[in-house]
């Protein structure tokens, strides 16, 4: 790779002098709230010496202008989010995808509208840099970097860059977009004088950025082994993948075409060539194993994914890979204000938004009145937003003050069930008349995912159908982050239920917890991360089971003192799980630990 021109964001002096002096005393509140010491990443990481965190998606539309797809983008959002709260150095290294995705619906059949994008109106441009194919010697890509408090963005893009998750995971041009991230974005950082004290892989296919490090090292004149060290103690492999197969996997024409023209040093090369393994159809590699190689620490996304991990990914040798969990956590932009200035008055959570000490007896002291205020200010702005939207029948969406509403919010996806509570149209029915509710359901099937596609289109029938379905159950065309926040602050009852072992983690039941609600789950992600968990539990793949807690929820809605007492529990067990400020202490606890051991 190579730089084209570069005017850069001309210093850092964007930075107010607070964020100085918040992240240390953060560091210190997180290790005196849990007994370790993370003091020495606090001295590590400056301005000059951030934490790099590589994305190929972030979903933050309101605060970066990105539109993403879905729970890692979400979390990328929010991690940076969390960072300039706490005035944490941190630089976001992700593509700028010139082309956003959207959902409408014709005859109840999805089909994707997309619209052009542009950097210009939030960033401003840094500079070009080149990276290279065996085919064209320079492709040129535009560097946008935007400065927001301790935090940046540094965004790569061209005009032909496409869409974000564009054909196969395998495929030639999501491969152009993962090393067009990793060696472009890290010549970038580079050139804005950057040396990175950390760097976070937010998944396998960042892992080109790494390999540029490297690269780096080896040509300013260590040894391949020194800057192998060198690059695996800062470097964390952050995984969202249950399954190492289900990965995209690329040949050895494709890195010979596209990845070995930007090495400059033969030894980084040979390296990467060693880890391709024969498969079908000749000599292939997947980005993890690259990842898990390169990395002094790996880390999951919620306790059961970490250990799901441990057993299904395998290092080059095929021996067990050791992930550390680390439970993604929300920042306040999912919170009601009021909720949040709630659990500070409280003593539930401190001025960093850690639980506190004594979160579990202050929570004690809930209470009902004010909460009944916030969830009736939270229906307002749900209706609010529900009124720009469209349900399958092209209308805006209203729910009375008076009605309970209760949702199911995320990804179409097969393993996330949106069908479950949809097996038996009479029960639920019943459930929606008898309890004067609303169902609230969202979320889209991936393009290429044409299964789920069909059957959105035919649950959609089978409502249109059915005289009670039709006036009770609406599905809010477009899911995306407004619409996301508008149900978590707005309805009573969530429902989750992936098949356990599926999900990764999930963030909607954090938002859901967070502002009040009432919580109808399988044990699953970061929900089970809770002993014992205290949501109203449904058996796996038992419809039963989830008709019979969201009776129990309905009730538990309608009654103050129970809705009192299921709140205090829910939040004695997941108030620490929700925390993003945990969060991000866990991952510097990790960091620490790599600077810690020679
Ligand atoms: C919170 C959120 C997600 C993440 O949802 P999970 O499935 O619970 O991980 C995805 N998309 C949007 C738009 C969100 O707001």
């Amino acid at each position: 790779m190579s730089t084209i021109e570069w005017s850069g964001s001309r210093g850092v002096s964007e930075y107010p002098e607070v964020a100085d002096e918040r992240f240390p005393a953060f560091l210190y509140a997180y290790g005196d709230r849990y007994d370790v010491d993370v003091s020495t990443v606090g001295e590590t990481i400056t301005r000059q010496k951030p934490i790099l965190y590589v994305t190929m998606e972030i979903y933050d539309k309101a605060g970066l202008d990105i539109k993403g797809g879905g729970g890692l983008g979400v979390l990328a959002g929010d991690t940076r989010r969390v960072a300039e709260d706490l005035g944490a150095p941190l630089v976001v290294v992700t593509p700028f995808y010139p082309i956003e995705s959207h959902q409408e619906l014709t005859h109840f059949f999805q089909v994707e509208r997309h619209e052009a994008a542009h950097p210009d109106k939030l960033y401003r441009r840094l500079g070009g840099v080149a990276v290279r194919t065996t085919i064209d010697s320079e492709v040129p890509l535009d560097i946008y970097g935007r400065t927001l408090g301790s935090t940046r963005v540094i965004a790569v893009t061209e005009p032909h860059f496409g869409e974000l998750y564009p054909g196969s995971n395998s495929g030639d041009h999501r491969l152009y977009q993962e090393m067009a991230l990793g060696f472009a974005g890290y010549e970038a950082v580079r050139n804005e004088g950057l040396e990175p004290a950390f760097i976070q892989l937010n998944e396998a296919p960042t892992v080109f950025a790494a390999i540029a490090m490297l690269d780096d090292l080896c040509t300013q004149g260590m040894t391949f082994d020194e800057a192998f060290g060198t690059v695996k103690k800062k470097l964390l492999y952050t995984n969202h993948t249950l399954v190492q197969a289900v990965e995209g996997e690329f040949n050895k024409g494709q890195f010979e075409h596209m990845i070995r023209p930007n090495i400059a040093n033969p030894e980084v090369w040979e390296w990467v060539e060693s880890l391709f393994s024969d498969g079908d159809g000749g000599e292939r590699l997947r980005l993890s194993l690259l990842a898990i190689e390169l990395a002094g620490v790996k880390s999951g996304v919620s306790e059961l994914h970490a250990r799901v991990s441990s057993t299904n990914f395998h290092d080059a040798k095929g021996e067990a890979v050791h992930f550390e969990a680390v439970t993604n956590g929300i920042s306040d932009k999912w919170i009601m204000r009021d909720a949040v200035e709630l659990y500070e008055e409280m003593g539930v959570r401190d001025e960093y938004g850690l639980p506190t000490r004594e979160y579990e007896e202050r929570l004690e002291g809930l209470p009902i009145d004010r909460v009944r205020t916030i969830r009736m200010a939270g229906r307002r702005e749900m209706n609010r937003i529900l009124a720009t939207r469209q349900d399958q029948y092209g209308n805006p969406v209203f729910i009375p003050e008076s009605a309970t509403a209760m949702d199911f919010k995320r990804r179409f996806a097969e393993y996330k069930r949106p069908d479950m509570i949809f097996s038996d149209p009479q029960r639920l029915a019943a459930l929606l008349e008898q309890h004067d509710m609303h169902f609230l359901l969202t979320g889209k099937p991936h393009p290429n995912d044409e299964g789920m596609k069909r059957e959105l289109t035919r649950l959609l029938y089978m409502i249109d159908s059915h005289n009670t379905l039709r006036e009770r159950v609406h599905y809010v065309q477009d899911y995306d982050e407004d619409i996301g926040r508008a149900l978590s602050v707005g309805a009573d009852i969530a429902v989750n239920v992936p098949r356990v072992g599926e999900e990764a983690c999930g963030t909607s039941f954090m938002k859901d917890m967070a502002n009040f609600k009432v919580l109808v789950s399988t044990l699953d992600g970061g929900v089970a991360d809770a002993d014992p968990a205290t949501c109203l539990i449904v058996e796996d793949g038992n419809a039963q089971s989830l008709y019979e807690n969201i009776e129990k929820a309905a009730r538990i809605v309608a009654d103050d003192d129970a809705l009192r007492t299921q709140l205090i529990r829910q939040l004695q067990a997941y108030a620490p799980v929700i925390s993003g400020a945990r969060m991000l202490g866990d991952y510097m606890k990790l960091f620490a630990s790599q600077t810690n051991q020679r």
